[in-house]
């Protein structure tokens, strides 16, 4: 049984019940959890059941899995388009066999994580805040993930958290005000488990803020339960991180999901990543963030794809992300525009990549132009402002 599906961006369709080719009814299982965490298709044979592949698509299946398991929920494999082997759902979830060749300039932990985690499983990188790697599993894999070195289980290097240690080195760090649970996908915990981490995480004082970095409100919007927004919402200030590439994941189901958690107080961000013949033009991404603001989610963060092994034929320029940014900077809402990053191979954090409005500057004016290419002239104030690179300032320092 087909879906008969619309693939317009900009409205809010269902991805459907039950699989193209299912003959038996699985209504009542469909919308459980825990049904599409044990149904998700895992391996070849079930693939190929559901999805006619290409014999790079075959051939990736077989030959990637020893780097990064193919998983994907039946909720989200039915929002592949049958018919279009470019499917921009396809992409991101189907494995390719372009991930077995390594570019000379992709590396296994391109951000090096792995150098600045003081203990397992935490991510200390910036002053105030830490990036806490709770899980190493999700539930599905996108085929360009920057963590595939120990995401998965599939890969050699083995996860590693340690806990004790990582509560403790919060506890003993007051400087650390942010703690961004992360992995992985932390809601793929059990509410009890998930619990427990964020009870841990606000019996220490000096925590603010707690943040969950998850996709399954798009992979697996089921999840989302009011039993879970109930928990979370115990927790505030609890802010989540969504992640979404393209408008068609935004389903009915997607938009019911992030509503549940939108009501239970949860101030909702998007992370999307630039890839190749999946979000990298404008239109697309102007459907995506005008879905994101019907959803109560702010698009926070297009990053440029990580030089990841295996995902050149993923990654576009990032002169296509400045492209995207000015097509939507002055053309649409200013909340629905995301930065554009580049996290700087090498470990150097984020940083951001803007569209250039000044034209001129110099001590008297800036020349800048709008979203429409017209200049202006702001004059700057006339008494001479010290700058802080001048000898004369650095010597009260
Ligand atoms: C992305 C990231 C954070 C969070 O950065 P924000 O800009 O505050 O969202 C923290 N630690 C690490 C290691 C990160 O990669």
């Amino acid at each position: 049984m087909k879906n008969s599906r619309t693939h317009q961006d900009s409205e809010f369709n269902s991805a459907g019940i039950g699989y193209w080719k299912n003959e038996e009814p699985i209504e009542e299982t469909w919308s459980d959890y825990k049904w599409q965490l044990k149904n998700r298709i895992t391996n070849l044979n079930t693939l190929e059941k559901h999805l006619n592949l290409t014999s790079d698509e075959r051939n990736g299946v077989l030959l990637s899995g020893d780097k990064l398991a193919l998983s994907i929920t039946p909720y989200f494999l039915n929002l592949i388009d049958t018919d279009d082997h470019n499917c921009p759902i396809r992409k991101q979830v189907i494995p390719s066999i372009e991930e077995i060749t390594t570019s000379p300039e992709e590396m296994t932990d391109p951000c090096e994580e792995d150098s600045h985690m003081p203990v397992p499983g935490l991510v200390h990188r910036y002053p105030d805040r830490v990036l806490f790697l709770v899980t190493d599993r999700c539930a599905s894999y996108c085929r360009y993930c920057t963590r595939s070195r120990v995401v998965s289980g599939a890969g050699d290097q083995e996860f590693e958290t340690n806990y004790e240690a990582a509560f403790e080195y919060l506890k003993n760090n007051t400087s650390i005000r942010d703690v961004l649970l992360s992995g992985g996908d932390p809601l793929l915990f059990s509410d009890s488990k998930l619990e427990a981490i964020l009870k841990r995480l606000r019996s220490i004082d000096h925590i603010e803020f707690i943040r969950i970095g998850t996709r399954i409100p798009i992979f697996l919007p089921q999840r989302i339960t009011s039993e879970l927004c109930s928990m979370l919402k115990k927790y505030h200030p609890l802010w989540m991180s969504v992640h979404s590439n393209h408008p068609r994941e935004i389903t009915t189901e997607v938009a019911e999901a992030l509503g549940r958690l939108a009501d239970a107080g949860i101030p909702l961000g998007n992370q999307s990543v630039l890839l190749k013949g999946v979000n990298d033009d404008i239109p697309t991404m102007r459907a995506l963030v005008h879905k994101l603001l019907q959803c109560r989610v702010r698009p926070y963060y297009l990053y440029q794809c990580d030089l990841i092994s295996g995902s050149a034929h993923l990654r576009t320029s990032a002169s296509k992300g400045i492209e995207i940014i000015e097509g939507l900077r002055g053309h649409t809402t200013g909340y629905a525009i995301p930065q554009f990053v580049i996290d700087a191979p090498g470990g150097g954090g984020k940083v951001p990549i803007n569209p250039e409005y000044v034209i001129e500057r110099d001590e008297t004016k800036l020349v800048i132009r709008n979203y429409e290419g017209k200049s202006f002239i702001y004059p700057e104030p006339k008494i001479p402002v010290m700058s802080p690179l001048e000898p004369s300032a650095m010597m009260h320092e």
